[in-house]
C-alpha cells in the first residue's frame, strides 16, 4: 500500500481520476489531512462512502513513530523518529522570537562527506521518501499541538538537492494552499551548492541557503570534496546571475572553524569574493564533536570576523546553533549511527 504523504495534490488528482472520481475530491482530501489533521478516510464526511473505502484500500497514513524526545535548555526539542525500515531520523523544533522553526532531514546519512560534519562521516544510507519528509512535519505537528510550526528548514541530515525528486514533491505539499500551506518565504533549502538541482528550485520554490564554508577553491575542496564538481567560483557566479529575485536574497552559510577559516584574512577574502553579490551571510560557529578533528572558534575570532563583514556593509548574522546540548545542533545529527559504528 502506498503512503498518502507521498502524494502531491496533482498526483492525488490522477489517482482519483483513475478511481473514476472527480479530481476536486483531491483538494477535499488534502484539507482533511493537512488542515484538520484527520487521518482516517472513513471520517471524511463529505466524501462518498464508496470512495472512502476505495482510498482506504489504496493509501495509508503511516508516519514515523516518535521514539525519542529530548528537550534542550534553550527550548529546542529533538525528535528521534523511527522509520518503518528501522532507521532513525532526527528532526529538531526550535522556538525563537515568535517563530517555531522545524529542521527536517532529507536523507539518512549523506554522500557529500564534508569533513567537519557528523552526518558526512556516516556515509550514505538512503534517501528519504517524500512521505518520510512530510512525515517528519506531521509527526511533530501531532506531538507539539500547542506550537504552530511557522518555518521549515531543510538543514537536517542529508543533502536535499541530492534527493531532488522527493524534495520537490515535499515542497509542493508543504506549499500547497490546501495542504500544509507554507509560503515559500518560510521554507529554506540548504545545500552544498548542487547547481543543477538549485536551478530547478530557485528562486520561487524555496529560500536558498548555500554552505560556502571557505574562501578559496583549495580550502573548500579540503573541507567539502563536492567543491571539485561545483567549485566556489561557479556557485558565486550562479548567485550573481540570479534574476527576478525581488526582495529575496540567497543566504550564504559559513561555518567558522578554529584555525581553519576563521581569521581576519579569511573575512577579508570572503568580503572580496562576495563583493556586490546580493546576499545574506550566516556565520555558524562550529559545533565540535568527538567524531571530527575540528574545533569551535574563539568568541573573539567570531566577533572580529563578523565585524569585518559588517564594516564592508554585508548583512551578516552570527547564528548561535540551537539544541547543542542535546546533539541537535547543526552538523550533529546522526551521532547515534556513528556511536553504533565505533
Ligand atoms: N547538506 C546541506 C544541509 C545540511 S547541513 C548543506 O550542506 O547545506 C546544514 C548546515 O550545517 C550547513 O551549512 C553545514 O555547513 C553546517 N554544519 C555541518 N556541520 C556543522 C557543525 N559541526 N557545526 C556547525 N555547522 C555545521
Amino acid at each position: 500500500m502506498d503512503n498518502f504523504f507521498n502524494y502531491t495534490l496533482e498526483r492525488l488528482e490522477t489517482v482519483l481520476e483513475n478511481l473514476g472520481t472527480k479530481s476536486y475530491r483531491a483538494k477535499q482530501l488534502f484539507q482533511w489531512v493537512y488542515q484538520r489533521g484527520v487521518l482516517d478516510f472513513y471520517a471524511m464526511e463529505n466524501l462518498p462512502k464508496a470512495l472512502r473505502s476505495a482510498l482506504a484500500q489504496e493509501l495509508s497514513f503511516e508516519m514515523p513513530e516518535v521514539s525519542e524526545i529530548v528537550h534542550s535548555e534553550d527550548g529546542s526539542v529533538k525528535f528521534g523518529l523511527l522509520l518503518n525500515t528501522g532507521h532513525l531520523v532526527e528532526t529538531v523544533l526550535m522556538p525563537e522570537k515568535g517563530r517555531n522553526t522545524l529542521c527536517v532531514s532529507t536523507q539518512i546519512g549523506c554522500k557529500m562527506a564534508c569533513q567537519f560534519c557528523v552526518t558526512g562521516h556516516i556515509g550514505f544510507v538512503r534517501d528519504l521518501s517524500a512521505a518520510e519528509i512530510i512525515g517528519q512535519v506531521m509527526a511533530v505537528k501531532r506531538y507539539a499541538r500547542n506550537k504552530r510550526i511557522t518555518n521549515i528548514v531543510f538543514m537536517g541530515m542529508g543533502e536535499p538537492l541530492d534527493n531532488l525528486e522527493n524534495l520537490m514533491a515535499a515542497l509542493e505539499i508543504i506549499q500547497e494552499p490546501a495542504g500544509l500551506d507554507f509560503s515559500y518565504r518560510r521554507v529554506t533549502v540548504s545545500t552544498v551548492g548542487l547547481l543543477d538541482g538549485l536551478r530547478s528550485i530557485a528562486p520561487k520554490k524555496a529560500q536558498i541557503a548555500i554552505s560556502l564554508n571557505a574562501v578559496n577553491e583549495a580550502g573548500r575542496t579540503e573541507l567539502m570534496p563536492i567543491n571539485r564538481i561545483y567549485p566556489l567560483r561557479d556557485i558565486v557566479a550562479y548567485v550573481r546571475s540570479l534574476k527576478n529575485m525581488g526582495r529575496q536574497r540567497v543566504t550564504f552559510e559559513y561555518v567558522l572553524i578554529k584555525g581553519v577559516n576563521d581569521s581576519p584574512k579569511d573575512a577579508q577574502a570572503l568580503s572580496e569574493l562576495l563583493a556586490g553579490v546580493r546576499c545574506k551571510i550566516n556565520l555558524i560557529p562550529y559545533n565540535a564533536s568527538p567524531h571530527t578533528r575540528f574545533q569551535a572558534p574563539e568568541d573573539n575570532a567570531v566577533k572580529a570576523f563578523h565585524d569585518i563583514l559588517l564594516k564592508r556593509h554585508f548583512t551578516a548574522l552570527v547564528r548561535e546553533s540551537h539544541a547543542k546540548d542535546i546533539a541537535g545542533g547543526c552538523g550533529q545529527l546522526g551521532m547515534k549511527y556513528l556511536e553504533g559504528k565505533r
